[in-house]
């Protein structure tokens, strides 16, 4: 058994505090914080049964302090606050900042691509050899300065660079998907999910993306961009044509050859797509503040403010029974705030509201705000992907201590750079 420990390390205001949860009848305990340059060792002794534990937090970089360290003892825990005269003796090279977290599965990472599977059922989803070369697409949001240089009056609300450039034999890769040909795709592994009858085809743009399914399993994939040929009667989604196929990177797997000839599947960690996701985002519209909305519903699942990039969290708090067991192994896997021992991991920091469950008046008059205020960006993602967000958000808050997990109305949660 071990203390319970939640420790965060802020390396730009040079500090370091921890958390650790005690068992109770203190009176009859002693506690001893041993400070070394790469560890940091908890010991917890109980007199009268002579009971004894300890935790040892190994940390990646040096920790020097000149100060004694603040120690607050409350009913079950104490706070320790560690002022660092210097975290890191030397940079370390990829100390990561939001100019330079680059997203998952480049193209430079997929040069021995063998197929892209469904995430839940594995069912390959490629023809054999389809590409014949693989490319980085420029930022998703280069699509905002087209709409700059546009002046028709057609709304361009959803036309996207993908719109224009998806080729047979090339896979182009970008920031959250892989944008592929219909052609290079097997004949029925993707299937649209709605009834395309609910297409207004009468108002805005003739082609349109619609949420693509597996066929197999039926989980959401992706999306495709459907025109309706001329003849096309109303409603007949027998008269579609598919132009281009979007497979979300985070619903996928990547299978690639070895060099001894052999497949190795890849998934790219949840909590890193989102994290590269808000970078991307904070990186091309200079905010922090993001509301996450449903793509089937419009409905607004969470408020999420960024804070922070470069702290680091150490903990052992995350218990294994989490909310998480309740849902089937894979999206289990995707609600993993971060692993649970001991060792340092680096994070995004946030500040977020749930706003599926029950507001109450603050909750909802910071949400009307947020909504007028043009300066907060809207993300907009497949509904099962705003759920899993939010509950990776309530386990990451689940290993904080009770006293730091809520702030100014905010929930306090984050997000694994790298993911688990
Ligand atoms: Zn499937």
């Amino acid at each position: 058994m071990e203390l319970v420990v939640f420790a965060e390390v802020l390396p730009n205001v040079r500090s370091m505090t921890m958390n650790v949860g005690l068992l109770t009848e203190k009176k009859s305990s002693s506690f001893k914080l041993g400070i070394y340059p790469l560890r940091i060792s908890l010991e917890y002794k109980n007199k009268s049964t002579t009971q004894s534990l300890q935790t040892v937090l190994n940390l990646s970089q040096t920790i020097e302090t000149d100060d004694k360290p603040v120690i607050i003892s409350s009913q079950d825990s104490l706070d320790i606050r560690l002022k660092l005269r210097s975290y890191v003796r030397k940079k370390p090279a990829n100390q990561p900042s939001v100019k330079d977290t680059h997203p998952p599965f480049s193209a430079n990472e997929l040069t021995k691509l063998k197929n892209i599977q469904c995430v839940y059922c594995k069912t390959p989803l490629l023809k054999t050899n389809a590409f014949s070369k693989i490319m980085d697409m420029p930022s998703e949001h280069w699509e905002e300065l087209v709409d700059c240089w546009m002046c028709h009056q057609e709304d361009y609300q959803q036309a996207r660079m993908s719109d224009i450039i998806a080729r047979e034999n090339i896979g182009l890769v970008g920031n959250t998907y892989f944008l592929i040909h219909p052609k290079d795709v097997k004949s029925d592994t993707v299937g649209i999910e709605e009834r395309l009858a609910q297409v207004d085809w009468s108002k805005g743009l003739s082609k349109k993306w619609r949420p693509l399914n597996c066929t197999r399993c039926l989980c959401p994939i992706g999306e495709g961009l459907y025109q309706k040929t001329k003849k096309a009667e109303e409603n007949d989604a027998s008269e579609l044509s598919l132009l281009a196929i979007r497979l979300s990177k985070q619903a996928v797997l990547v299978e690639l050859e070895s060099d001894t000839n052999e497949s190795i599947t890849q998934r790219y960690p949840f909590s890193a797509f989102i994290a590269a996701d808000l970078f991307e985002a904070a990186k091309a519209h200079a905010t922090y503040r993001f509301i996450i909305e449903g793509q089937n519903s419009n409905q607004t699942y969470a408020l999420i403010w960024l804070f922070g990039w470069d702290t680091k969290v150490i903990t052992n708090s995350l218990r294994d029974e989490t909310q998480c067991c309740k849902f089937s192994p894979s999206v289990a896997q995707s609600c993993i705030a971060i692993k649970s021992d001991l060792k340092p991991y680096n994070v995004i920091k946030l500040l977020y509201i749930d706003c599926t469950s029950q507001s109450n008046d603050k909750s909802s008059s910071i949400l009307g705000q947020w909504q007028k205020d043009k300066t907060v960006e809207h993300l907009v993602y497949h509904n099962d992907i705003c759920l899993q967000i939010l509950l990776m958000l309530k386990v990451s808050t689940s290993c904080l201590p009770f006293s730091k997990r809520i702030m100014n109305g905010f929930s306090v949660g984050f997000i694994d750079i790298h993911g688990c």
